[in-house]
């Protein structure tokens, strides 16, 4: 059956609303309408409730929603259907149903089969049994989050009362749930919500100045500039490096980590060669600011002479990320930061003291990995160098 044209411009408004918002719209997720008269039958049949109003079947990724219900478009096709597609326990969902669909595919192959023998099948199944323990884990986080993808897109199309109605009648243990996304997204912005909750992030400097604007507002004016940068990929966090005054905390969540400096401390690391000005300023990319400073920083790191005081510095960092690291042996994540940059920090003090400006992580631990006779004076340095077993870390920066 064909979507009829209100459901057709819902899917295109929304699919647009998607494509803007994130750079993604469902693509795999098929959409079946059963007509209003068919419904009783279709949903007796399935063991539905017949006063549900849709349903979402990861095993084959498909919307069954009844009739032309807008709010259960939402929920099914672009709440479960997304979520489904772009975010790992959504995929993980997909994957195991789609393997306990095949292990039942070939017990049934032959031969007629009750309903009470593939129950009878899937309680002694392994994968049935992995299957049913991650629904339940997840069975919150993924109806809340279709649950506010009603809200969003009844808001986006105008049918906000609608939704008003259905929110009326869910119990208070759910609509606490279900404000709290609601909340989240009147203060972070929508793209933030769908990033909490999990979704691939496409990570562009556009899209993360939006995130930027959404998640910091006014407190961004008195940012000098914002660089993108780190590996960019679409389920690690966006790492964002910012140089003003205004913003008061450093952020760090699974999906966004702000690193934040001062005009004092920016200068002071610039100078000095400082792993964590440098990585960024000459890897990252101009999410706002000024562009012409910006190309400005980078010449002079280019050609500001190398002194000794530079080298000292980042030796000094060295152990100082060492000893945090020690401090730190109970928490895999911190343990894991502080050893990489105690090497980076490592690797870029030996290679200024060779005159070479290394900006990359990859290149200062391969360049660290080169066995050369070095000379160095003083005890910190020496200590520095004693600790350091030349390993790659694994840290992400
Ligand atoms: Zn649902």
């Amino acid at each position: 059956m064909q979507p009829n044209i209100k459901t057709k411009y819902l899917l295109d408004s929304s699919n647009q609303f998607y494509q803007e918002t994130l750079g993604y719209k469902p693509e795999q997720t098929s959409l079946q309408q059963i007509p209003e008269f068919k419904w009783n039958e279709f949903a007796t049949q399935r063991g539905l409730n017949p006063n549900s109003s849709g349903i979402y079947l990861p095993r084959n990724q498909t919307a069954i929603i009844r009739d032309e219900n807008p709010l259960s478009l939402f929920h099914e096709y672009f709440g479960h259907g997304i979520y489904s597609e772009q975010s790992l326990s959504g995929r993980k969902l997909v994957d195991l149903e789609r393997r306990l669909l095949e292990e039942e595919k070939r017990e049934f192959s032959t031969g007629k089969f009750t309903l009470e023998d593939v129950q009878r099948f899937r309680q002694q199944n392994q994968t049935f049994q992995e299957l049913d323990g991650f629904r339940k884990q997840n069975l919150l986080q993924y109806e809340t989050f279709a649950i506010w993808t009603e809200y969003l897109l009844s808001g986006e199309n105008g049918l906000r009362d609608l939704f008003g109605r259905k929110y009326d009648s869910l119990t208070g243990q759910e609509k606490e749930v279900v404000n709290s996304a609601i909340n989240f997204s009147s203060q972070y912005g929508n793209l933030a919500t769908f990033y909490v909750s999990s979704l691939a992030r496409k990570t562009t400097a556009e899209r993360v100045k939006r995130l930027l604007e959404d998640v910091y507002g006014s407190k961004l004016q008195d940012v000098k500039f914002a660089l993108l940068y780190g590996s960019k990929k679409e389920f690690s966090d966006i790492d964002v490096f910012m140089v003003g005054k205004g913003i008061p905390n450093e952020a760090h969540s699974d999906w966004l980590d702000v690193k934040y400096k001062s005009h004092k401390e920016f200068n002071l690391g610039l100078k000095n060669f400082d792993v964590r000005i440098l990585t960024p300023l000459m890897n990252g990319e101009l999410i706002f600011g000024d562009r012409n400073y910006f190309e400005e920083l980078k010449k002079q790191i280019l050609s500001q002479p190398i002194t000794e005081e530079a080298i000292k510095h980042n030796l000094k960092w060295s152990s100082r990320m060492q000893r945090l690291k020690e401090e730190n042996t109970e928490d895999d994540f911190l343990k894991n930061k502080f050893d990489g940059y105690s090497k980076t920090y490592l690797a870029n003090a030996l290679a200024l003291r060779e005159g070479l400006r290394l900006f990359t992580k990859e290149d200062l631990l391969s360049y660290s990995q080169q066995e050369k006779p070095i000379e160095l004076k003083g005890g910190t340095e020496k200590n520095a160098i004693r600790k350091y077993d030349g390993n790659v870390s694994t840290a992400s920066f």
